[in-house]
């Protein structure tokens, strides 16, 4: 029996003809809009929301397979008031995002983007002792804000450079402290007492604008903002005029609030390291994603239960 199923279109290289067996598959384009009928899977990419009025259109849809581990962009209330499950695809992204936080931390810390531009543009006029002076990371605090797989493998990474390590969870982290030495704070006391603060927190309505012109102007005067989580964690505007006024050191984000726009204001900002939200993207963690979704949905469809549900 095949079962009719919506699958991003941009998936298509990432997935192998034996993992989509017995699947009737409609290609969805990403500027396509979810179409109504009777598909009984969706496998969405973050790009895409999938809310209330998207269930309504697919009355036999059976999962959401979400191609990412934040799931911001489903309506989970509304999925279970459905009966439709939703998962996503946690662990297989947690190294290559930790890798991606650090290239930005090394990239913000020691001006690397600017020593990159004086160089392109031939104004680079021989070693000078006081130019592109950065941060020096040993002896320095990295605050994470959120510990979970990929605040911790941050964590990890930051060991042989000699930082010692803040963090701040809704829980402890025993194995984590023992670890790396960290030690969970609350997240003022993380953003006054850091030089780096990583962001790792879900984007959810408690978190939501966490950094924001009030929580910025309590961050340590040249301190460092990183972000690989979500883009709506951070007041865009409220960051760009931190930068302006030089009360923080340097941005580095991976993530927006309405990608792929930037706010105006932040892309014009002094010092900072713009990514177009590439935290996941190497070859093997992208084909594993697109393997657990589609996997997923295997699983529900032939009745056993999925394998990475976003709530029980
Ligand atoms: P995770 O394992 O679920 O970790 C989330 C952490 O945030 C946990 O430590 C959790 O605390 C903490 N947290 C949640 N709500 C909080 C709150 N209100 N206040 C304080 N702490 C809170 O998730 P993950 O796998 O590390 O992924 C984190 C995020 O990274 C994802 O949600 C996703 O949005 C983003 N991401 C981005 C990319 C990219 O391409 N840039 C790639 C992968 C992931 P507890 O541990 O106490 O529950």
């Amino acid at each position: 029996m095949t079962h009719r199923v919506l699958i991003a279109a941009e998936l298509k290289n990432l997935l192998r003809p034996s993992q989509l067996a017995d699947l009737d598959i409609t290609w969805l384009a990403a500027d396509q809009p979810t179409p109504k009928g009777d598909w009984v899977a969706i496998v969405p990419l973050l790009s895409r929301w999938v809310g209330g009025t998207e269930l309504k259109h697919l009355p036999n849809l059976r999962i959401v397979a979400n191609v990412a581990v934040g799931y911001n962009n489903i309506d989970l209330v509304a999925a279970e008031m459905r009966n439709v499950l939703v998962t996503n695809t946690p662990g297989v992204l947690t190294e290559a995002t930790a890798d991606l936080t650090w290239a930005l931390i090394l990239a913000t810390a020691r001006h690397l983007i600017e020593g990159v531009d004086l160089v392109r543009r031939g104004q680079w006029t021989g070693w000078h002792p006081e130019q592109l002076l950065g941060l020096e990371l040993r002896g320095r605090t990295l605050g994470l804000l959120g510990a979970g797989r990929i605040g911790q493998a941050v964590g990890r990474r930051a060991l042989p450079f000699g930082l010692r390590i803040l963090y701040a969870a809704r829980t402890a982290k025993p194995d984590f402290e023992r670890e790396t030495g960290a030690t969970r704070v609350d997240a003022t006391r993380l953003l006054a007492e850091t030089d780096i603060v990583s962001l790792h927190v879900p984007s959810t309505p408690e978190t939501k604008g966490i950094i924001n012109g009030e929580t910025l102007a309590r961050m340590k005067p040249g301190a460092i903002l990183i972000n690989t989580s979500r883009g709506d964690l951070v007041r865009e505007e409220a960051l760009a005029m931190a930068l302006e006024l030089g009360h923080l050191g340097a941005a580095g984000l991976d993530v927006y609030t309405d990608e792929p726009t930037i706010h105006p204001r932040l892309l014009a900002a002094p010092r900072t390291v713009l990514l177009p939200h590439i935290g996941s993207a190497t070859e093997e963690t992208r084909h594993k994603m697109a393997a657990i979704a589609v996997a997923n949905v295997q699983a529900v469809l032939s009745g056993k239960p999925p394998l990475t549900p976003v709530y029980s």
